[in-house]
C-alpha cells in the first residue's frame, strides 16, 4: 500500500498516512486543526530499502 507523508498547510503538523487515510483527509480536513487540505499536502514516500 502506498505511503504518503502528511503536511498541514495550516497547523504544519506532519502526518504519515496511508492511503486510506489520505483520502480521509482530503474529505474531512487535517486531523490535527480541521483545516480544508488538497493534494499538494500530501508527498509519496518512497519504499524504505
Ligand atoms: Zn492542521
Amino acid at each position: 500500500m502506498s505511503r504518503y507523508e502528511f503536511t498541514c498547510p495550516e497547523c504544519g503538523q506532519e502526518i504519515e498516512v496511508n492511503e486510506s487515510m489520505r483520502e480521509a483527509t482530503l474529505s474531512h480536513g487535517c486531523p490535527v486543526c480541521g483545516a480544508a487540505v488538497s493534494t499538494s499536502a500530501f508527498a509519496q514516500k518512497q519504499p524504505t530499502e
